[in-house]
């Protein structure tokens, strides 16, 4: 049972997996008896205190978190360079960056790993756009000796050698997915086929708050850890809340895990930064929210590029993390309600901020919160300057240094 707060941002989904009209198990009837076993074992887990004492050991011992918050001293004073007398908020950075791995997505896989331990389940199957979700899936079966298998697009097992390598090394198997566009949509839905026909011993692993009901809320809720300990650790050096917080947007799992302990607040804004890549007047972009239309895909209702017969259009985007065509549910619901605004950088802005960030904050971002970082660089001269912006620095940049080099113009 999900329990209600009423008058509450925080209060969804209802019990039907709903946020709004957002969300829910759009699923093969084959699929449900998993998706419900899933949901109980999950409603169980998060009420064990075992189970969240043996995640949080991990968190500390294995991710290293928490991870610090940031005063970006140098990227303020940058800022108010530009702005009128009085104006540009202090910057703040959460530094999920830092994280084994590189990035937030361990976060909720160790839940999940954690989860599918408990379900004696004993093979782990994830699908994986630019390998990111797969690298941190193989490492925690790696750590928990479990069989790992990702399935990746054929197109982008191509284009993303070094992942494909790093998921090898740490034992998983990759497997290509050749159907429709052979990228990240087709990826999904092999892993679901595998899911129905291995239902008994397997565990699918979701890497962002979307699919059918309850991953968008459960992979929200472990992600949730970078909120609760960034509204602490603010609270801490600054003695209130940050004014506003932003995060990128692709499926939308690390801005939900910043935004969620925060949407109660009114006085703290919130902004989404999904990816323009060429122009959201163009048709290579990623901003599901900005210029989809509510439909179905991969079990569950949002907003998604399409065309007007409603067939999923590619997204595109510089970041390979961003460059997915929906958005999870729970965005679709704070969007139509007005509780986050949602904006969009293109890749030339984010290649600027990775590239600022770099030579001011020595941290090489990755070019996912790079976009959050271009929103964070045209927002903060607007604001008086004893205003404060939380950005999530959810991933690092070493990633990324090919494809900006060769942006750049700059031959390795
Ligand atoms: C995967 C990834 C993203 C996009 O996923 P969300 O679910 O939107 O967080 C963003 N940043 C980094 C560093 C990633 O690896």
């Amino acid at each position: 049972m999900n329990k209600t707060i009423p008058n509450s941002f925080r209060s969804g989904p209802d019990d039907r997996g709903r946020f709004g009209q957002f969300g829910g198990r759009f699923v093969a009837e084959t699929l449900m008896p998993l998706i419900l076993e899933v949901e109980a074992a999950y409603e169980a887990a998060k009420i064990d205190p075992s189970f969240d004492k043996e995640w949080r050991r991990l968190l500390k011992d294995y991710v290293g978190r928490p991870s610090p918050l940031w005063f970006a001293e140098r990227m303020t004073t940058h800022l108010r360079k530009n702005a009128p007398e009085g104006m540009g908020a202090k910057v703040y950075f959460k530094r999920d960056e830092l994280n084994h791995t590189g990035a937030h997505k361990i976060n909720a896989v160790l839940g999940q790993i954690l989860l599918a331990k408990r379900m004696g389940k004993t093979r782990i199957i994830a699908e994986t756009g630019a390998g990111q979700h797969g690298v941190a899936t193989a490492t925690a079966c790696a750590l928990m000796d479990l069989p790992c298998v990702v399935y990746m697009g054929a197109v982008d097992v191509e284009r993303q050698k070094p992942n494909v390598f790093r998921m090898k090394l740490l034992g998983a198997e990759v497997i290509p997915a050749t159907s429709g566009s052979a990228t990240l949509k087709d990826a999904m839905n092999e892993a679901l086929r595998d899911w129905v026909a291995n239902v008994s011993d397997t565990y699918y692993c979701i890497g962002t708050v979307a699919g059918p009901h309850p991953y968008p809320q459960m992979v929200r809720d472990f992600q949730s850890v970078i909120g609760v300990e960034a509204r602490a650790q603010m609270l801490e050096a600054e003695g209130r809340l940050p004014d506003v917080l932003v995060a990128a947007i692709g499926g939308g799992s690390n801005a939900m895990g910043l935004f969620h302990p925060f949407l109660d607040d009114p006085e703290v804004a919130m902004v989404g930064v999904e990816a323009a890549g060429h122009g959201l007047d163009t048709d290579q972009h990623a901003a599901a929210i900005s210029r989809g239309r509510p439909g179905v895909l991969h079990g569950n209702l949002t907003y998604l590029l399409q065309t007007t017969q409603g067939q999923i259009t590619e997204a595109h985007s510089i970041s390979a993390g961003l460059d997915y065509p929906g958005v999870g549910p729970e965005h679709s619901w704070l969007a139509e309600l007005g509780r986050v605004s949602y904006v969009a950088a293109t890749d030339n802005e984010a290649l600027d901020a990775f590239q600022i960030c770099s030579r001011l904050e020595g941290i090489i971002p990755a070019l996912e919160p790079a976009h959050a970082l271009a929103e964070v660089i045209k927002r903060a001269p607007t604001m008086a300057a004893d205003q404060i912006i939380l950005m999530n620095l959810c991933g690092r940049g070493d990633k990324d240094i090919f494809a900006v080099a060769e942006h750049l113009g700059v031959s390795l």
